[in-house]
């Protein structure tokens, strides 16, 4: 019965791979639907190599954080406590991260 267990095992990981696999696949030209097939019928090995020789999509997305304070409404791309301009006028006020997506 052992073998039974081992097969079922190496099923489990051939798919998860191949899931895994077809989501970092979103971001590359080959495409999630694509990768996920291509590494579900020549082992996730391949998907693999797959994913690495493809080219990232010309029209990536990428988001990038940036820190935002309500009371100047300056902008920072380092994390601080307290927004250091209005630090300096003896206003503690405390920044907001937010999402700038760049293209
Ligand atoms: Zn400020």
């Amino acid at each position: 019965m052992t073998h039974y267990w081992i097969l079922g095992g190496i099923i489990v990981v051939w798919v998860g791979a191949s899931f895994f696999l077809s989501r970092l696949g979103e971001t590359k030209e080959i495409g999630k639907k694509r990768l996920f097939i291509l590494s579900l019928a020549l082992t996730p090995l391949i998907g693999l190599a797959l994913y690495l020789s493809s080219p990232h999509r010309k029209m990536y997305m990428y988001k990038e954080v940036f820190y935002k304070c309500n009371t100047c409404g300056y902008t920072f791309s380092e994390k601080h406590e307290y927004c250091p301009f209005c630090e300096k006028d003896g206003i503690k006020s405390v920044l907001v991260p937010k999402n700038k997506i760049m293209t």
